[in-house]
């Protein structure tokens, strides 16, 4: 018996289930298995603003708010576990590689300025000349960049190890290799079976990636999430060459270069590297950054994304199923801060606030005619 069991330890569980353990109650994490996927050990780790939210305000201003937050929340998650989460927001840039993209970056800056929402909304063109300034040794074919000033990186690594140290700091159980196999509700409590016990709280947190798709069916109800691979390069360690991330490359606090990432929908839920994507992250690259071939690759990776129909988030409190939540995103590092410190107080409370009601799967109910 617990007061919630939120299923998932992935980065968007660890983060609602920190959260909820701050609100004073007691949590059980149930998680898959060491082997199983995880969006939230193969990400780029970028805290990304400048681009999210284009048709969907309240996910821009929700997106706003959660890098706002980022620095409270980092320094509460070192400060209870001694683990740094490596989140700097020196600004991000997207690098764009013709005319017409440059083109595209200016509407999309014109549509998020006119987004309202909390927080300053800082994002900038700039011509080659301004970006060969701040990023010298860029590739002759990049023609300039769009800046947002809110934009950062984290390290998923450290965020991930801080949110189950935190956890654990606070008194929350996680149970690993304990998949959830069937769920029911008897006596007003969510009851949740994996193969080894049997756990029971009032309140349930579906917050398994791409398993909620099974997951909700198991409760009643429909949570649009597909996967989608994608593949990462990672160098060796050299000094400082980049000051900010950009939207394809960028440099942990370690010295490493992560490149990234590709988009297979084909791909389904394989999420083994590839030959020829891997070939194409690093051509893609080096047009990015030509000094990139005095740089040895020395790993890569690839990952299932948590996507939704139109890729935004997706949070779900059934109005027919009390105590029942879901969340899912494809951006769980962005949003970490504000799954922790603004969706779990929600889910304490027992309802989402009207803030996020438009993130609902609700927006996919549109009649044929
Ligand atoms: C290539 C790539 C690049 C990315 N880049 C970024 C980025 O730059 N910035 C950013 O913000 N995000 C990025 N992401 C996305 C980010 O990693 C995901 O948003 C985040 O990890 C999703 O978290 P999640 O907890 O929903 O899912 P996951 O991290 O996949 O976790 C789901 C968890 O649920 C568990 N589970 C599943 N089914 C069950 C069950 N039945 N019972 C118990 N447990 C279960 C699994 O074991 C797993 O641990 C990227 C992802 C990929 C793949």
């Amino acid at each position: 018996m617990s007061d919630a069991i939120v299923i998932g330890g992935g980065m968007v569980g660890a983060a609602i289930a920190w959260g909820l353990l701050r609100q004073g109650m007691g949590v059980t994490v149930l998680d898959g298995a060491d082997e199983a996927q995880r969006a939230a050990r193969a990400n780029f780790g970028l805290v990304w603003v400048q681009s999210k939210g284009d048709g969907l305000p309240e996910y821009a201003a929700w997106t706003r708010e959660g890098a706002a937050l980022w620095p409270g929340f980092q320094e509460l998650l070192a400060g209870q576990t001694g683990v740094s989460c490596g989140f700097s927001a020196p600004g991000g840039l997207h690098l764009c590689m013709s005319e017409e993209e440059l083109d595209g970056r200016r509407g999309l800056m014109q549509r998020m300025h006119n987004v309202d929402g909390p927080g300053a909304f800082d994002m900038r063109i700039l011509d080659r000349g301004e970006l060969a300034d701040l990023l010298p040794g860029i590739g002759p074919e990049v023609v300039g960049a769009s800046l947002c000033a809110q934009d950062g990186h984290a390290s998923p690594q450290g965020l991930l190890l801080a949110l189950h140290r935190g956890i654990l700091a606070q008194g929350g159980r996680i149970l690993s290799g304990q998949e959830a196999v069937a769920l029911g509700r008897e006596a007003g409590l969510w009851q949740v079976e994996t193969a080894e016990a049997r756990h029971a709280a009032p309140v349930l947190v579906l917050a398994a990636g791409t398993g909620n798709l099974a997951l909700g069916r198991m409760a009643g109800i429909e949570i649009p999430v597909s996967g989608l691979k994608g593949q990462i390069l990672v160098t060796e360690r050299t000094g400082p060459r980049l000051p900010l991330p950009t939207h394809k490359v960028r440099q942990t606090e370690a010295g490493t270069l992560l490149l990234g990432d590709s988009k297979e929908p084909e791909a389904g839920l394989d999420d083994r590297s590839s030959g020829a994507v891997i070939a194409d992250i690093a051509a893609r690259s080096l047009k990015m950054f030509p000094w990139l071939s005095e740089v040895n690759l020395v790993r890569a990776w690839g990952g299932i994304r948590t996507m939704t129909p139109d890729s935004f988030p997706v949070y779900e409190a059934p109005a027919s199923l009390p105590g029942l939540f879901a969340a899912n995103c494809h951006s769980g590092v962005t949003l970490a801060a504000v799954h922790a410190l603004k969706l779990a107080p929600m889910i304490a409370a027992g309802a989402l606030a009207p803030e996020i009601a438009a993130l609902s799967s609700r927006r996919f109910d549109v009649p044929d005619n």
